[in-house]
């Protein structure tokens, strides 16, 4: 079975699918439009689904085949607050202050989904052997929906896992990511008159306010690698002569490895504590949710590099060229060819034209000791079973991620063409290993290595609900 144009002759209902998740643009948790939706087509091209898994509401598996091996793909479908916005290459949002598929997560669970598909098509005819999983994976964005399923049990059986993330450049996956945690400091103290008799109480916004200091004054004193970023979401209310009795901040920490970010959480802790003291109040930790580092697997890497390289990456017509100009006349300037370099070495210079503003060649297939400054939740899949993940082009070279500009790609022909080759490639690599258990058992040899050599260790502590 050819895969590729399988999924060529099928391109329209995904495309109509994609655009339908991304008008649903639904939040973290919420996605019940955008899940009910793909779980109802899997279900009716024959998979078997079960809903709300792990706990989650949105979260699924949809199966299809028997026996081993199990290849797992991953897909997401959560939207991000404030983005709303038409698929044109101006600022217009559809709702004003909606929301918006800002990472292309309308694209990643539909490539996902449509993969899954021809993988199945292919195991009807013989061309491929096992079972093929696609996992419905909510909240990638503030949720961590992905380490709750690791967590819950919900990979256990799984052999192996692909997936993709729509970026503005094609090429495998090949450095590493931040760890991070995100935890809650909520301060009690005591109400009083703020004239009559301030005395009397202790103030929970002042304790928020020393902890940030505190914090500001530890960043020099942390790897470079590491960030810190906190907001107050609770500033003690809105009355200034009543002394605030409970005031709350969220930290996101993140350092190249889990550990790393362990350390200092344990310094920012001693800090919250410190602001607690010198302010007479109590200080709570409320835990919310962890990310892991990725582990990656060079086997896998290698098998999805040469399915990006036999596929072919798309080409783009005058009108998409024209939309990515105008697109990239309203982003800000950035570095994206110094970015690629460290990501895929010297050989990417001579891969982006001084003019370029769709980006259509596949990078080299390298790993660098680089790490990328973001997160993703696959992180802790990659560390239970092995796990091998492509980007594509979905957006003009200068987009920023987490933006309308990406929003307006995401509903329209460069995000399709993009989903649509990530689709290709990550059935493609699944009917590799599904036909070359030699390969399958190189992988599984190498993460076992790895495993050994630094054992997993989840970033969510027990009893930690998702929402
Ligand atoms: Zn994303």
């Amino acid at each position: 079975m050819n895969i590729p144009e399988w999924i060529e002759a099928n391109k329209k209902s995904f495309i109509e699918l994609s655009d339908q998740v991304w008008q649903f643009a639904e939040l973290g948790f919420t996605e019940q439009r955008s899940s009910g939706l793909l779980e109802a087509v899997l279900e009716e091209s024959g998979f078997e689904v079960q809903r709300g898994i792990a706990n989650i509401p949105t979260a699924f598996v949809a199966s299809y085949g028997t026996g081993k091996p199990i290849v797992a793909i991953l897909g997401e479908y959560d939207a991000l607050p404030g983005l709303s916005q038409e698929a044109v290459p101006y600022l217009k949002p559809r709702q004003e202050g909606g929301n918006g598929h800002g990472c292309g997560h309308n694209l990643l669970g539909v490539a996902g989904l449509a993969a899954a598909q021809a993988v199945k098509e292919a195991i009807c005819l013989g061309d491929a052997k096992g079972t093929v999983r696609y996992y419905g994976c909510p909240a990638e964005e503030n949720g961590s929906g992905k380490t709750f399923m690791v967590k819950a049990g919900t990979f256990k059986d799984v052999d192996l896992s692909l997936c993709w993330h729509p970026d503005v450049y094609n090429g495998i996956v090949g450095v590493n990511v931040l760890a991070n945690i995100k935890v809650n400091f909520r301060f009690h103290g005591k109400a009083a008159h703020a004239a009559y008799d301030p005395y009397n109480g202790r103030s929970a916004l002042d304790a928020v306010e020393l902890m940030n200091v505190g914090a500001n004054y530890l960043r020099e004193h942390l790897i470079p690698d590491a960030r810190i970023h906190y907001v107050i979401t609770n500033g003690g209310g809105s009355a200034a002569n009543v002394v605030p009795p409970l005031a709350e901040s969220q930290y996101i920490l993140r350092a190249p490895l889990l550990q790393q970010v362990n350390e200092i959480y344990q310094r920012v802790m001693d800090v919250a504590r410190g602001a607690a003291l010198m302010t007479g109040t109590e200080v709570e930790f409320i835990f919310q949710k962890g990310m892991s580092n990725l582990l990656l697997n060079d086997t896998i890497t290698d098998v999805l590099y040469e399915k990006m390289i036999q596929v072919g990456p798309p080409e783009y017509d005058q009108q998409e060229i024209e939309f990515a100009r105008q697109i990239s006349t309203t982003c800000p300037q950035s570095d994206m060819t110094g970015l690629l370099i460290k990501m895929y070495g010297k050989e990417a210079r001579a891969l982006v034209p001084q003019d370029a503003v769709l980006l259509s060649p596949v990078m080299p297939n390298v790993q660098m000791d680089f790490v990328a400054p973001g997160s993703t939740d696959v992180g802790d899949v990659s560390w239970v079973i092995p796990t091998g993940q492509i980007e594509t082009t979905c957006a003009a070279l200068n987009t920023p991620s987490h933006s309308w500009q990406i929003v307006a790609q995401s509903g329209m022909s460069i995000g399709h063409k993009g989903m649509l080759y990530a689709g290709k490639v990550m059935a493609l690599a699944a009917q590799e290993f599904m036909t070359h258990p030699e390969r399958l058992k190189e992988a599984r040899d190498e993460f076992e290595r790895k495993i050994k050599a630094t054992p997993y260790q989840c970033p969510i502590p027990d009893g930690v609900q998702p929402f």
